[in-house]
């Protein structure tokens, strides 16, 4: 059988101004997505088009947004649409990033409804799930994530399992104060998304399963040769071209 893709891509989250977001994609140069690699960027919906527009002709690198809503169209000022975002140009839309179910409203039923849509659609669904430490400190972390799996995939058709990728991200563990997990804290609720996967329709199996949460060229390999994983999804260590084409070559 053919080899797993290996994923590796990076959320800009709110950073990155027209310009900023042009050299970065300058700074990619033209050969850079190893074979056997697929790269994404998620960059704010104000770089999407510059970002598209400077990436050359052909490239591999898939392009996608951080965020949209559920709801095909009509009067919900200031969100932007499934439809819309595919209109403007993403093939993927991360959905349910800890920072947006902390403090922006996201729940588990708007996360479930946004895969949903997002399939509509042809997007590839990217699901963030992850616990907080105070779930892990208590030994719940794979009951919780499985749980958030179970509730994101709720309106998933079996035979869709396989357009959805899961980003496994321990809260715990992103951001640049946080505790880098280890593929010791991680490889037991991998196993867990898989199994909860598999639980749902008979051989079912994700698009890909991901990790993330203070990747850094330093822990990207040990983590990558986990055989539950498929790829990594990247914050701080990819803000700069240097440094995605660096986690790029240790795919
Ligand atoms: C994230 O927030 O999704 C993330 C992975 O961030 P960082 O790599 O900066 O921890």
């Amino acid at each position: 059988t053919e080899p797993r893709p290996v994923w590796l891509g990076t959320s800009w989250k709110m950073t990155k101004t027209l310009a900023e977001a042009r050299a970065y994609v300058e700074g990619l140069g033209p050969a850079t997505v190893p074979d056997g690699v697929v790269a994404f960027l998620l960059p704010p919906l104000t770089a999407l088009h510059v970002v598209r527009a400077t990436l050359p002709q052909g490239s591999p690198v898939l392009v996608g947004v951080q965020n949209a809503h559920w709801a095909p169209d009509g009067a919900v000022t200031g969100e932007v649409s499934m439809h819309q975002v595919r209109d403007a140009g993403a093939q993927v839309v991360e959905i349910g990033h800890s920072e947006r179910r902390d403090g922006l409203g996201e729940t588990d039923e708007t996360v479930a409804a946004k895969v949903a849509a997002a399939l509509d659609q042809q997007l590839v669904p990217l699901v963030c799930v992850g616990e907080p430490w105070s779930v892990r400190s208590e030994g719940r972390a794979e009951e919780h994530v499985a749980d958030q799996v179970r509730r994101a995939l709720a309106h998933v058709a079996p035979e869709d399992l396989s357009r959805v990728v899961v980003a496994y991200e321990p809260v715990w563990a992103i951001g640049a104060g946080g505790r880098a997990a280890t593929p010791g804290d991680v490889v037991g609720v991998l196993g867990r998304i898989h199994a909860t996967v598999a639980a749902l329709a008979p051989g079912a199996r994700l698009r890909g399963l991901l990790y993330g949460g203070s990747v850094s060229t330093g822990n990207a390999d040990d983590l990558l040769a986990l055989g539950e994983l498929d790829g990594l999804f990247v914050g701080r260590a990819a803000w700069t071209a240097d440094g995605f084409t660096a986690l790029l070559a240790s795919a």
